[in-house]
C-alpha cells in the first residue's frame, strides 16, 4: 500500500517542481510515485505507508555506517545542545579537516556545504591560481550543478536525457571542453591543441554518475595517474573530484586505490557525501602553494554562511572516526555478495548484464560489453531496468530510481538484510528479460 506515499507526493507537486528538491529523487524514469520515508534505522527505510525496505542508496551515498548510528546520533544532539550555528571558528572544524588531511593527499582543506560548491570553488580556485580560463571535463561525470560543468553530464541529466540544460548562457560552457573517458588519445589531444589556456582538468576519481566506469590502465598505470602526468606536464591543475567516491571506496577515497600507490597526487581534491554523516558537509583542498590563493590571505573569493557548521562538523567527525577498517571490510563483504546474486540472478534470467565497480561502490548496467564511457553508459536498457527496480521495490528492496547509478551500502548491512536482497533477485531479474 502507498496510499500515505500518493498522498504526500500530489501535495509536493502542487507547490515543488516534480514533487522532489532534487530530480533523482524522483521516479519519471521508473514511473510511479516516490516513497516519502518516514524514518530510517542502519540498513532499513520505512515509509509512510508503514513499508520497510533495504536501503541500496543510502542518500546516494553519505550513509557509510547506516542510518541513526549511535555514534553520530550522539555528536550530533551534544552539538545541537550547544548550538546550531555561530558564524565564528570552532574545534570541530579543525578536528574535521585534520581527520580528512590525516587520510588524504591534502595538505590544506577549506571547509564548504555541497559537493556544488566544492567544485565551483575549486575551478574558481585552479583558474585564479593559473591565470587560464579553460576547464576540461569527461562525458558523463556530474560534478554538482555548476554552471560551467553541466556539459554532457551524468547524474540527473543522463537519467533524463539532458545534454545540458537552459538557463547556462553558451559563455559559461564555451570555456569547457567534454572529452570521452578513459580515452587517452582524447586527452592528449586536446592538451597538444589548447595546453597553454587549460587552468584545470577535473574528473570524478572513479566515476559513478553515469553508472560506475572505473579509470583503465593507461601504459601500465591509473587513467588518473595519466592525467595527473598530462595536467602537469601542461602547467594545469589535476582536480579529483571524489564527493561520491571519498571515504568510501577506501578510507581516503580513489587515491587509496590509485595514487598512493603509484605515488602521484593531485593538485585539488573535493570531497562531500561521507564527510558530513548526513548533513550537508563538503570540501576543497589540496595544494598548500595552490590554496593559499583563497581569501583571506590570497585574491581569489570563496565564502559560506553555514560553512564548517558545528552539527555538521559533528556527524562527520563522528562519522570518519567510526569509519575503521572492520567497517571497510563489511562494506566489502556486502557488496560481494549482492554483484555475485545480481550476477547469477540476471545470468538465470538470460538477461545481458554487466556489473562494475570500485571498492564496494558498483552498478548492475543492463548491457552486453563492458562500459568503459558514456556511450557505452547509454546503451543500457532503461525499461529492463525500470521493471527490475518496481519488482525489488515490491520486495521489499529500495534500489535507484534510475540506471545511471550505482548501488550503495554501509556497514550496517547485516546479513538479513543481504538475505532480504539476494531473495528478491531472481524474480526481478526475471521481471527484466
Ligand atoms: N561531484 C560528484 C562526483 C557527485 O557525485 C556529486 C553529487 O552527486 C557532486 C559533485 C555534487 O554534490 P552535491 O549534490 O552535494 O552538490
Amino acid at each position: 500500500m502507498t496510499t500515505g506515499s500518493d498522498a504526500l507526493f500530489a501535495r509536493a507537486r502542487a507547490v515543488t517542481p516534480g514533487g522532489v528538491n532534487s530530480p533523482v529523487r524522483a521516479f519519471n524514469a521508473v514511473g510511479g510515485t516516490p516513497r516519502f520515508i518516514a524514518s530510517a534505522q542502519g540498513p532499513w527505510l520505512t515509509d509512510v505507508d508503514g513499508n520497510t525496505y533495504v536501503d541500496l542508496i543510502c542518500s546516494w551515498g553519505p550513509m557509510l555506517l547506516g542510518h541513526a548510528h549511535p555514534a553520530v546520533v550522539a555528536a550530533v544532539n551534544e552539538a545541537v545542545a550547544r548550538g546550531t550555528s555561530y558564524g565564528t571558528p570552532t574545534e570541530n572544524e579543525v578536528a574535521l579537516v585534520e581527520a580528512i588531511v590525516a587520510r588524504t593527499p591534502v595538505e590544506q582543506l577549506r571547509l564548504v556545504s555541497s559537493g556544488t560548491e566544492a567544485t565551483m570553488s575549486a575551478i574558481r580556485l585552479a583558474r585564479g591560481f593559473t591565470g587560464r580560463d579553460v576547464v576540461v571535463k569527461f562525458a558523463g561525470c556530474y560534478h554538482g550543478h555548476v554552471d560551467s560543468l553541466l556539459a554532457s553530464a551524468g547524474s540527473g541529466l543522463t537519467t533524463f536525457s539532458l545534454p545540458g540544460t537552459p538557463g547556462v548562457p553558451a559563455s559559461s560552457t564555451e570555456l569547457t571542453l567534454v572529452l570521452p573517458y578513459n580515452d587517452p588519445d582524447a586527452v592528449r589531444a586536446a592538451f597538444a591543441e589548447h595546453g597553454d589556456r587549460i587552468a584545470c582538468l577535473i574528473t570524478e576519481a572513479a566515476p559513478g554518475n553515469m553508472g560506475v566506469v572505473p579509470p583503465a590502465q593507461v601504459d601500465g598505470r591509473s587513467f588518473n595517474a595519466f592525467l595527473a602526468e598530462t595536467c602537469r606536464a601542461h602547467g594545469a591543475l589535476f582536480v579529483s573530484d571524489e564527493v561520491m567516491t571519498g571515504f568510501r571506496v577506501s578510507a581516503s577515497g580513489q587515491w587509496g586505490t590509485d595514487g598512493a600507490h603509484e605515488g602521484w597526487v593531485p593538485d585539488l581534491v573535493t570531497f562531500g557525501k561521507v564527510m558530513g554523516g548526513g548533513f550537508p558537509a563538503a570540501a576543497f583542498g589540496g595544494r598548500a602553494d595552490v590554496m593559499a590563493h583563497l581569501a583571506p590571505e590570497g585574491p581569489v573569493y570563496q565564502a559560506g554562511t553555514l560553512s564548517g557548521n558545528p552539527v555538521a562538523t559533528a556527524a562527520g567527525l563522528a562519522t570518519l572516526t567510526a569509519a575503521t577498517d572492520e567497517v571497510y571490510a563489511r562494506l566489502d563483504v556486502v557488496a560481494d555478495a549482492l554483484r555475485a546474486g545480481a550476477a547469477e540472478a540476471f545470468t538465470a534470467a538470460g538477461v545481458p548484464h554487466v556489473i562494475q565497480s570500485t571498492g564496494s561502490m558498483f552498478s548492475v548496467f543492463l548491457t552486453e560489453d563492458p562500459v568503459h564511457d558514456f556511450a557505452g553508459a547509454q546503451r543500457t536498457d532503461t525499461a529492463a531496468y525500470g521493471a527490475f527496480f518496481h519488482a525489488m521495490l515490491d520486495a521489499g528492496v529500495h534500489l535507484p530510481p534510475s540506471a545511471f547509478e550505482a548501488w550503495f551500502v554501509s556497514a550496517s548491512h547485516d546479513d538479513r538484510a543481504v538475505e532480504q536482497v539476494l531473495d528478491a533477485l531472481p524474480a526481478a531479474a526475471r521481471a527484466a528479460a
